[in-house]
């Protein structure tokens, strides 16, 4: 049997590709806000719901320069419980970052913890859509709100989710989505900021481009962030399949709940029903002593059989060397953080996974 991974990117037939291709030959524009690129903007404003979209190379770059659009400095307080980008963006803007712990049931920043966490040198707040569920957005923002800090979401895992038909994009000073390969939407590679007004978009947009206004003005020490053109073309073509694609995910997701519900010690999570779900990733929590194998012992179990699941987010960022030695870095700030890496497990979920390759993932559960 070939190699089962926890994703595998959305593809559209490349026959639809090429004439994307071939327009960006024919106009010899390759990058700098090509027509694709203004096209795409719009595009996912319009899917997304939202006021203004900056494209970007990457995530990461676009969470670099969100921070750097905010001038943030001193601490930021954000969860030890995401990808390693998250807390990178803020060293690599010579911030320091404060970790607080997560929620039991969502995995996201816990805003009591936060809100402990807050000293006189905090500036910001970086919360995590962990696996796309949406963070307690009022909370966030009353405490923003109370301690005059800025409010930026990592939401890499939470294109199109929304919470009573308003997208989570909407909320905070900025918001940064991914659009990396195993990303639900993709462009290859690739990023944007979310933003909420024109003066912010524009401020972006420069920082994104050297800090260029015009052809002789620069404004600011930018840095090149820019998405190509091929990317942003083939973002137009993926928004065509973008819902289809989440309907697959949303069947599979069903699946696996409905059959692993019977199974002792393997817990999902649910879906709230305010939340328009994009079933970015499928976590699974395993208690060993009610399931009678730990984490890492199903995870080998799952390798012997081909299957590839991975163990988002564990080790925590807050162990890593480049952290570890931070005073908020200890296990005891962060226990519930190092209790949920110790036992989640994210299983393969993607728009092609087929029926098959699911009934033998669950069959391993069993
Ligand atoms: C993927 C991801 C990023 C980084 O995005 P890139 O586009 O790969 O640079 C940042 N934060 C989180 C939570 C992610 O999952």
């Amino acid at each position: 049997m070939k190699k089962i991974h926890v994703t595998s990117p959305l593809l559209p037939p490349i026959e639809e590709f090429t004439p994307y291709l071939e327009k960006i030959w024919e106009s010899k524009w390759l990058t700098n806000n090509g027509q694709f690129h203004k096209q795409l903007e719009q595009e996912i404003c319009d899917y997304l719901g939202v006021k203004h979209v900056c494209l970007f190379s990457n995530g990461t770059l676009a969470l670099i320069t969100a921070l750097q659009a905010l001038r943030i400095t001193g601490e930021v307080i954000t969860t030890p419980f995401s990808f390693v980008a998250t807390t990178h963006s803020l060293w690599w803007n010579n911030i320091k970052p404060v970790f607080a712990d997560i929620e039991p049931d969502s995995f996201n920043l816990d805003p009591t913890k936060v809100e402990a966490a807050i000293t006189p040198n905090t500036t910001a707040i970086m919360p995590v859509h962990v696996y796309g569920n949406p963070c307690n957005l009022e909370a966030f923002q009353q405490i923003a709100d109370t301690y005059n800090l800025k409010l930026i979401y990592d939401a890499a895992h939470a294109f199109g989710v929304e919470v009573n038909g308003n997208s989570v994009l909407n909320f905070g000073d900025l918001s940064i989505l991914s659009f990396h390969a195993t990303k639900v939407f993709n462009t290859f590679e690739g990023g944007a900021i979310i933003c909420h007004d024109e003066k912010m978009k524009r401020h972006i947009d420069d920082l994104k481009n050297f800090g260029f206004r015009g052809e002789t003005t620069v404004v600011a020490p930018g840095i090149n962030a820019k998405m190509n053109e091929i990317q942003a073309a083939f973002g137009l073509l993926q928004l065509k399949y973008i819902d289809a694609a989440r309907e697959k995910r949303k069947t599979i997701a069903e699946t696996y709940r409905e059959a692993l519900k019977v199974v002792n010690g393997i817990e999902c999570l649910h879906d709230a029903p305010i939340v328009k779900h994009a079933y970015s990733y499928f976590p699974v929590l395993i208690d060993k002593e009610k399931y009678g194998m730990s984490r890492d012992q199903l995870y080998e179990k799952l390798i012997e059989n081909n299957i590839y699941s991975r163990r988002y987010f564990y080790p925590l960022i807050s162990n890593f060397p480049t952290y570890r030695g931070l005073k908020s870095s200890n296990p005891d700030n962060l226990s519930i953080a190092n209790d949920i890496a110790e036992k989640v497990l994210c299983l393969p979920i993607y728009p092609d996974l087929s029926a098959d390759h699911i009934k033998t993932i669950i069959r391993i559960f069993e």
